[in-house]
């Protein structure tokens, strides 16, 4: 019997080092325990030979790669050796073993993979900087993540917020961005980190203020924004009182008379239109100026696609809402919150894939302040159509995820039935491959005893483009 020791246990690196060692050795899964394993014998077991002396080579495909980065991160002391025993059975032949979805050990790896991007998601979501911890002008966050996943996240922090010095501490492990590196450190407690801000005031007036009550979906919210993460987010003592004011509100608002909608952004001066490139830059440039149906008036903004240009998967929904509008960019309201989570569960990198519209303006009701969304029209989605055909031309897409019956049209055709043709693949004439499946708001407004199940539907389609 071995010992193979993963130091730190989250590092991919350091049990790739491990792994590899014990396949050119010939050691057996069931003749390898891993320090992590809630085993008996630890002490009886024998040291694998370092790598010098076992040189070789050893081809990983990338997929067991990229899911073992997950799985390292998650805190099942038996990862490691499930993961070996992956790699095992890959090495002894099984070479498309990682395409049979219902073999035990994919299952479980990939539930472990799961359960780790569900969690880096709520990190990106849930942690909130303030001001005043480690010397003037930087800013520290506390979070408990249910994993080992500081190291995994850190990059995507150090990204966004590359112009601040910030840290962020959680009682396992702390990392820091300084000087435009960064540098990783033991844990923290709770009282290290500020607990208050001068800034929070004004996001909990700002918060309070766009806090739509016709959108409420109290389960939903639940879902999205679990409690155990209330305790680190300054909106959250407003919570309680706006759930219980959202009835009212929405009578309230209800009973107004309609106004005329108002245009949020005054008009910019004119300016000479740019050239037109042939790019997806350009693009965006000419739309943001664009006038071919009624919908650019009262909206605030054209909301163009986003993701890379070179992406192999694009999603296309059917038009921007209230949170889009009022941002630019697409998907980041409550049904792209809901997006990103069944992303995360469907195992797809929303930073890899290419995301807009069949519509690129917010068509809406004005009701009191609130605006209510109105479905676009065929003749608003035809006279888009010609932006859609832009982006898919330039990006070039392998897979295209429709997101409703809207979008589904736009990019398959009039005649397309959502109902009928859910989760089936398509095929376009240049041979790009589409799948057609529910809009994520289509899942907000499902009543609260059927939205798991539509939830989970939205899941099993994505994983299919996955
Ligand atoms: S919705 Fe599309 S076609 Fe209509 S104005 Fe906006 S960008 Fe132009």
């Amino acid at each position: 019997m071995h010992l193979a020791v993963v130091e730190p246990g989250w590092s991919l690196e350091a049990w790739r080092e491990r792994a590899r060692a014990a396949l050119l050795a010939g050691v057996a899964p069931e003749h390898l325990q891993w320090d992590g394993d809630a085993q008996q014998g630890l002490a009886l077991a024998s040291p694998l030979p370092e790598a010098p002396e076992a040189q070789g080579r050893v081809t990983v495909p990338a997929a067991l790669l990229e899911l073992a980065g997950a799985v390292v991160c998650h805190r099942d002391p038996g990862r490691h050796a499930l993961l070996y025993r992956l790699l095992w059975r890959i090495a002894r032949g099984e070479r498309r073993l990682l395409e049979r979805a219902t073999d035990p050990d994919v299952v479980a790896a990939a539930a472990l993979a799961a359960a780790v991007r569900r969690d880096c998601h709520k990190m990106k979501a849930f942690v909130r900087f303030r001001e005043g911890g480690g010397g003037e002008g930087a800013y520290v966050a506390w979070f408990e993540p249910d994993h080992w996943i500081v190291d995994r996240v850190a990059p995507f922090f150090a990204k966004r917020f590359a112009g601040m010095r910030w840290a962020i501490l959680t009682p396992y492990r702390s990392v820091r961005w300084e000087g435009g590196a960064l540098a990783f450190g033991p844990g923290a407690v709770r009282a290290d980190a500020p607990a208050e801000d001068a800034q929070e005031d004004l996001w909990r007036t700002y918060y309070a203020s766009i806090f739509n009550p016709a959108r409420l979906n109290p389960t939903m919210m639940r879902q999205e924004m679990p409690q155990k993460y209330w305790k680190g987010l300054p909106e959250a003592e407003l919570l309680p009182s706006l759930l219980r004011d959202a009835g009212r509100r929405v009578r309230d608002m209800a009973e107004r008379e309609a106004q005329a909608p108002r245009r949020r952004i005054p008009a910019r001066p004119a300016e000479a239109p740019p050239t037109d490139d042939g790019s997806l830059a350009a693009a965006r440039v000419l739309a943001a100026g664009c006038q071919r149906c009624p919908l650019w008036e009262p909206a605030t903004q054209t909301v163009w696609g986003e993701g890379p240009e070179d992406a192999r998967l694009m999603f296309v929904g059917e038009q921007p809402g209230d949170a889009e509008d009022l941002t630019g960019r697409p998907f980041v309201g409550p049904a792209g919150a809901l997006l990103d989570r069944a992303f995360a569960d469907a195992g797809i990198d929303r930073s890899a894939a290419y995301l807009t519209n069949a519509v690129k303006h917010f068509r809406f009701q004005q009701r009191g302040k609130a605006r209510l969304h109105q479905r676009p029209t065929t003749g608003h989605v035809n006279a888009c159509h010609a932006w859609l055909r832009r982006e898919l031309a330039t990006v070039r897409p392998e897979v295209i995820v429709c997101l409703g019956a809207t979008a589904a049209a736009a990019v398959l055709g009039a005649g397309f039935s959502l109902l009928e043709e859910r989760g089936t693949w398509h095929q376009l004439g240049n041979g790009v491959r589409v799948l057609a499946t529910v809009h994520p708001a289509w899942v907000l407004r499902q009543p609260a005893a059927a939205q798991g199940a539509a939830y989970r539907g939205l899941v099993d389609d994505l994983r299919l483009a996955a």
